[in-house]
């Protein structure tokens, strides 16, 4: 019986209880788990204050952004996932399977997933070049990190309307790419699929309080709050 089966057979046993679902081959970071009833996810806490980042991304930004849009699509992703009776399906089976997920799933999933991701990216301690195995990896596949953070730019300016540059692991090494709306490289729709190291938001809530029309200087703001140490536990754990 595969690990699905066996969740699905779990929860039956439980007689309609939430089974906690697990992340096999933890390609997803740990989640946070809320226990009350019908509640999978939970918003995840900031690791800094919301004024932390200033002034590359003000507090504002971060205050709506965090508690209102993130805590949004956490509070829709529960509902879709208990309305299609999903809960026991793990978020990384059902971004496998996202082309065929309502859109409540794909959207709010994503939503959900991205922001974590994104939050947990950004640092007040960061900025600069990244070291470790993952300085080492953008030199060998991009060249140099100056190239790099032009094409991760490039990806980020040049994404149109909504959505999100990504830098990501694939088995043929490091990859910039974008996706649309709440869309990641975790799932089946993206043109790149692999596993997310480094991740920006680029939809206009992300940035427009400080920086209005002026997206590609907010992408130039971020750069001086990547948290580089992050990046590297990423790809040291996709390396296993
Ligand atoms: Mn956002």
């Amino acid at each position: 019986m595969d690990k699905r089966t066996f969740l699905k057979n779990s929860a039956i046993l439980a007689l309609g209880g939430t089974v906690a679902t697990s992340l096999p081959g933890s390609l997803v970071s740990a989640m946070a788990k809320g226990s009350a009833a019908g509640e999978t996810y939970t918003l995840p806490k900031l690791d800094y204050a919301y004024d932390a980042l200033e002034p590359h991304i003000d507090a504002m930004t971060m205050e709506i952004h965090h508690s209102k849009h993130h805590a949004g699509y956490t509070r829709k992703f529960n509902a879709a996932l208990e309305s299609g009776g999903l809960q026991e399906t793990s978020i990384k089976d059902l971004f496998k399977k996202a082309s065929k997920q309502p859109a409540a799933i794909r959207n709010n999933g994503g939503g959900f997933y991205n922001h974590e991701v994104f939050w947990k990216s950004l640092s007040p301690k960061g900025g600069g070049t990244p070291g470790g195995d993952v300085g080492k990896a953008i030199e060998k596949n991009f060249g140099s990190f100056d190239k790099f953070r032009e094409l991760f730019s490039k990806a980020a300016a040049t994404r149109f309307g909504s959505g999100w540059a990504w830098l990501v692991k694939t088995n043929s090494g490091l990859v910039v790419t974008s996706t649309p709306n709440q869309d990641n490289p975790l799932m089946d729709v993206a043109d790149q699929q692999g596993y997310p190291l480094l991740a920006i938001d680029v939809w206009e809530h992300a940035y427009y309080l400080k920086y209005q029309n002026r997206r590609t200087e907010y992408i130039e703001a971020f750069w001086n709050v990547v948290n580089w140490d992050f990046v590297n536990e990423r790809f040291n754990k996709a390396a296993k």
